[in-house]
C-alpha cells in the first residue's frame, strides 16, 4: 500500500479490485496479482489482478455476447452515456488527477489537464455518435439505387501506453462507444489504476455490461496474442512503441484484422531566423517538457538557425534551469521518469551525445529524490550521428543543432523513419506554407508547441502509425461501410 498521505492512500484504495469482465469485477482466473509502483518514490502503490489467456478468453466471450444488442442501441443512447461519462470525469477531476500522478509521476497540474483532455474525447464523440452518415445514390446507368450505411466494425481490442493513462484510453473508448463496438481494453502494466477507475465511472454513466472489458496484466504478449488470433476481435487500436506495433501488425494478418496504430515519434522542432523567439522558446518548453518529455509528440531534435541559436539556447537553458523537480503531488514542475529502465535510456543517450561532442548547458544528470528523477537538460553542438537523433529520448532533454539553409533543414527533419509531428517557427507566411508542405509528418505545429486536440485528426505517417484518432475521421476507424444494391422496379 502507498507510503504517501492519507488522501493518497484513500484514492489508491478506492480503485476497484480485479478484472472487469461482463460487467463484473473478478479476480484473475489463476489468482495472480502484480505490483504497481509510484515512480516518484520507487515504491509499490498497490497490486492489481494479473490476467492470463483464460481471462482473455472470458473477456472475448463477454464482448462477443454484448456486441449485437449494443450495436442495436439508439445512437442517442450511446451519445448520452458518453455525455454522462464526460460530466463524471470533470466532476471527479481531482481524484482522477491525483491517482494518475501517483501511478505515472506527472505533476498534478498536468494530470488535471489530462483529465480535461480525456473528458473532451467523450464530449466530442458524444456529438459524433448521432452524426454517422450514409448515402443514397443512383447507379451510373440509372437502373439501380445504392443505399450506403455505416455499421460498427465489431468487438475491438484497445491497447494503451503508460504516458497518458487516461486520455489514450478515452481517445479509443469514445469512438468505440459512439460507433456501437464492444471492446476489451488492456492498459499498460505501469499505469492500470486510471483505467480501472474509468471502467467504474463508465458503468455509473450507464454503459451496459460486457461493452467494456478491462484486462490488467504483467504479461501483455500472453494475453494479447490469443485475442488477436482468436476470431472474436475484428479490429485492433494500439498506441505504443513502433516495435510492438510491428509485432501486432504481423499478428493481425491471421484474422485480417483492421488496425489503427499510434506509434513512436522523433519530432523535429525548427526555428528559422525570422521566428519570434519569445514564441519559439515558449513553444519549445511546451513541446519538450509536456509530460516530462515522455510524449510521442515531444520535440526530439531542435534545429535552430545559426544566427539565433546561441540566444535561443541560452533562453531555453534559463527556463529549464528554473524548473523544480520533485514529486508531482508536491507541486513540482517536473516529475520522475516512469521507471529505472526509462532513466537509464536517457543516461545512455546523453552520454553518447556528449561523447560525440555535445556541450551540456544545464542538466545532464539525475535529480535528487528517491524516485527516477532526471534534471531538465539542454545540449548544444549535438552531432547529427548521435543516437538521440534517431531514437525517442522520452525524457526532459533538449538537443540543439544549427542550420543555415531551408532545404538543408527540411532534409534533416525528414531524415527519420518516424513521421508523427513537426514544429515550425517562422513569421514568414510563405515560408510557413512552403516548409509545411515538404515536412513528412501527419501533424505540424506552426508557431505552437502542442497540437493535440480531440476535434483534430491525430496521427502519423511512416513508422509513426496508421489511421487517425479524434476529429471527424476518428469514428470512421470503428465503422465498416456496407451498401445495398436494388433495382427501382
Ligand atoms: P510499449 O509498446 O512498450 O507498450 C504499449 C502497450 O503495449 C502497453 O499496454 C504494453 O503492455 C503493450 N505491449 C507490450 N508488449 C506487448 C506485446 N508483446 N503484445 C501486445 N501488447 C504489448 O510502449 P510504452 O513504453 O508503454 O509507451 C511508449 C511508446 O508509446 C512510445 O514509443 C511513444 O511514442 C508511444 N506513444 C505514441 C502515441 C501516439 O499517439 N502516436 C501516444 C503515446 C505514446
Amino acid at each position: 500500500m502507498s507510503a504517501g498521505t492519507e488522501q493518497e492512500r484513500a484514492v489508491v484504495a478506492a480503485v476497484p479490485d480485479g478484472l472487469f469482465i461482463g460487467g463484473e469485477w473478478r479476480p484473475a482466473a489463476a489468482g495472480g496479482v502484480f505490483s504497481v509502483e509510484d515512480p516518484s518514490l520507487a515504491r509499490e502503490l498497490r497490486t492489481v489482478a494479473d490476467a492470463d489467456a483464460d481471462d482473455a478468453a472470458a473477456a472475448a466471450a463477454a464482448a462477443a455476447d454484448a456486441q449485437e444488442s449494443w450495436a442495436a442501441t439508439a445512437p442517442r443512447e450511446r451519445s448520452e452515456i458518453l455525455r454522462r461519462g464526460y460530466e463524471l470525469l470533470i466532476e471527479r477531476r481531482e481524484e482522477l488527477a491525483l491517482l494518475m500522478t501517483l501511478e505515472m509521476g506527472k505533476p498534478l497540474a498536468e494530470a488535471r489537464g489530462e483529465v480535461m483532455y480525456a473528458a473532451e474525447f467523450f464530449r466530442w464523440f458524444a456529438e459524433e455518435a448521432v452524426r454517422i452518415e450514409g448515402g443514397y445514390q443512383a447507379s451510373p446507368d440509372g437502373k439501380d439505387r445504392f443505399v450506403v450505411m455505416k455499421r460498427p466494425v465489431g468487438p475491438v481490442l484497445l491497447i494503451t501506453p503508460w504516458n497518458f493513462p487516461l486520455a489514450m484510453g478515452t481517445r479509443k473508448i469514445g469512438p468505440a462507444i459512439a460507433a456501437g463496438c464492444t471492446m476489451i481494453i488492456k492498459p499498460a502494466e505501469q499505469t492500470p489504476l486510471s483505467m480501472l477507475k474509468l471502467a467504474e465511472i463508465l458503468t455509473e454513466a450507464g454503459l451496459p455490461a460486457g461493452v467494456l472489458n478491462v484486462l490488467t496484466t504483467s504479461r501483455p504478449g500472453e494475453v494479447v496474442e490469443p485475442l488477436m488470433r482468436g476470431g472474436v476481435i475484428r479490429k485492433l487500436s494500439f498506441t505504443g512503441s513502433t516495435a510492438v506495433g510491428r509485432l501486432l501488425i504481423e499478428q493481425s494478418a491471421e484474422q485480417v484484422l483492421r488496425v489503427s496504430l499510434e506509434l513512436g515519434g522523433n519530432a523535429p522542432f525548427i526555428v528559422f531566423d525570422d521566428a519570434d523567439l519569445d514564441k519559439a522558446v515558449e513553444g519549445a518548453m511546451a513541446a519538450k517538457m509536456r509530460n516530462i518529455g515522455e510524449a510521442c509528440t515531444a520535440a526530439n531534435r531542435m534545429y535552430v538557425h545559426a544566427s539565433v541559436a546561441d540566444e535561443f539556447a541560452e533562453r531555453l537553458a534559463a527556463r529549464m534551469d528554473a524548473l523544480t523537480v520533485g514529486r508531482g503531488t508536491d507541486g513540482a514542475d517536473v516529475g520522475p521518469l516512469i521507471d529505472e529502465a526509462g532513466r537509464t535510456k536517457v543516461d545512455e543517450l546523453v552520454a553518447d551525445a556528449v561523447q560525440r561532442g555535445a556541450k551540456v548547458l544545464t542538466g545532464g544528470r539525475h535529480a535528487e529524490g528517491e524516485g527516477y528523477f532526471y534534471a531538465p537538460t539542454v545540449m548544444t553542438g549535438v552531432s547529427p550521428d548521435s543516437a538521440l537523433m534517431s531514437q525517442e529520448i522520452f525524457g526532459p532533454v533538449a538537443p540543439i543543432l544549427t542550420f543555415i539553409d531551408e532545404d538543408e533543414v527540411i532534409a534533416a527533419a525528414n531524415d527519420t523513419e518516424y513521421g508523427l509531428v513537426s514544429y515550425l517557427f517562422t513569421e514568414n507566411l510563405h515560408r510557413a506554407f512552403r516548409v509545411s508542405e515538404k515536412l513528412d509528418t501527419g501533424m505540424i505545429g506552426l508557431n505552437k508547441g502542442v497540437v493535440s486536440n480531440p476535434a483534430a485528426p491525430f496521427g502519423g505517417v511512416k513508422a509513426s502509425g496508421l489511421g487517425r484518432e479524434g476529429g471527424r475521421v476518428g469514428i470512421d476507424e470503428f465503422l465498416e461501410t456496407r451498401y445495398l444494391a436494388m433495382p427501382l422496379g
